[in-house]
């Protein structure tokens, strides 16, 4: 990328840049919730749009000189309402951690229960984890999934959301490789009075191509995150009905924000449209094809899969049988130039930092263009390096592998 200004003026931050640039480019991202953003979507967020305060909404700013972001901010929020057939969205929220508190304090009070998907077991810190805002504000109530299958079980949230009476019940989770039924979700939300919330964060490419169930339409709100399988810049949205369109927009500006990134806001509204398209859909799909035959080659590998496989673009590894631990696994695998993340797993027994799992996804490698063929290579490393984990010479041989593959997959093609 050419940053010969930066370089001059600031060679420190500039040489960190071009260190992290040769480790994505050399590398294979596997992290589930990492992905690669169109040049499109990387020249928008780093754009001169950075430079305005647009605190309010179109039409309504508390700064003047903003008629080309609310232009910006009205085609974000169509795109998207578009792209997910919602009535309204807020496209302010920072993150997909303050979509979800913007949901919470539109509808809740300090106090209220809130249900929602143990982090343990797949579920997200802003999901009422005692260590975050959600867990400290509010009474935390969590599901996890069935011991035996590692898979959600419809009946038994139901008999927990009718003991607890929630006031929300959330739905999505950080690290479930399988679908899930937004409308059981919703019925049974209805049946004991609470709204019902669906994270989407990190399915939000699936659902907008239709290959995962979206859950606008059934569940009462939608939040998400942009950066995963949706493949666009750091942030976050809320979609509804029309309805909760102002207390929702209240929640996140004066709420809980002050001025909206614009910058960022444009790159989403790129987005959106880049995600509207049919080459996001053939993306997608092979998302998940990928995610599927790098579970089979592991799986063939003796390495044991959470719930036995996937449905997204995520699996679950349990290390259990190869006695290593996460934190071994993601050391091992990061020398060998293979980028995952440690992960805890259902009747996990070890900490966090340590835990028994990792987790593996495929939204990053398949932005750049590998296959199947490239996702059997990489199970197979995953695999020799699993078996092997102490071989350091391994681990250099695979390195070397790993960035000759790279190379045939450049991070940015039309750039040199
Ligand atoms: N919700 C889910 C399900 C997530 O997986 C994540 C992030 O991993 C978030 C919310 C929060 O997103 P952010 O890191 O942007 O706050």
């Amino acid at each position: 990328m050419n940053m010969s200004y930066l370089e001059t003026t600031d060679p420190e931050i500039s040489a960190i840049i071009d260190k992290e640039t040769a480790r994505q480019v050399n590398g294979l991202e596997l992290i589930a919730s990492e992905n690669v953003v169109s040049r499109a979507v990387l020249e928008a967020s780093g754009s001169i749009m950075t430079n305005k305060y647009a605190e309010g909404y179109p039409g309504k700013r508390y700064y003047g000189g903003c008629e080309f972001h609310d232009m910006a901010e009205n085609l974000a929020r169509d795109r998207v309402c578009s792209l997910f057939g919602a009535e309204h969205a807020n496209v302010q929220p920072h993150s997909g951690s303050q979509a979800n508190m913007a949901v919470y304090f539109t509808v809740l009070k300090p106090g209220d229960k809130i249900l929602s998907m143990n982090l343990s077991q797949g579920g997200h810190l802003s999901h009422g984890s005692p260590v975050n805002f959600s867990g400290i504000i509010y009474e935390s109530h969590q599901y996890g999934v069935d011991l035996n299958t590692e898979q959600m079980d419809y009946g038994i949230i139901a008999e927990m959301a009718r003991k607890v009476r929630p006031k929300i019940i959330v739905c999505g989770a950080s690290a479930y490789p399988r679908e899930i039924d937004f409308k059981a979700f919703a019925e049974i939300a209805e049946e004991v009075g609470a709204y019902c919330v669906a994270d989407i964060a990190h399915i939000a490419g699936l659902c907008a191509t239709g290959i995962h169930p979206s859950p606008v339409g059934i569940t009462t709100f939608t939040t998400s995150t942009t950066h995963k399988t949706l493949r666009g810049p750091r942030g976050g949205f809320i979609l509804c009905d029309k309805e909760f369109a102002a207390p929702i927009d209240k929640s996140v500006f004066p709420g809980m924000q002050g001025g909206p990134l614009m910058h960022i806001i444009a790159a989403k509204a790129v987005c959106f449209r880049e995600a509207s398209t049919d080459g996001f859909k053939k993306y997608s799909e092979q998302v998940v094809k990928n995610s599927r035959t790098l579970a089979e080659t592991l799986s063939s590998n003796n390495v044991r899969l959470v719930s036995g496989g996937t449905d997204n673009h995520l699996c679950l590894l349990d290390l259990t049988n190869f006695g290593i631990t996460g934190l071994e696994a993601e050391q091992a695998l990061g020398n060998a130039g293979i980028t995952v993340n440690k992960n805890t797993i259902p009747n996990e027994t070890k900490s966090p930092f340590v835990t028994s799992g990792l987790r593996v996804g495929t939204p990053a490698v398949t932005s750049r263009g590998m296959k199947e063929s490239e996702m059997k290579q990489i199970g197979e490393w995953i695999s020799a390096i699993m078996q092997d984990s102490k071989n350091t010479g391994l681990q250099d041989k695979i390195r070397e592998e790993v960035k000759s593959l790279a190379s045939q997959y450049p991070l940015y093609p039309d750039l040199t």
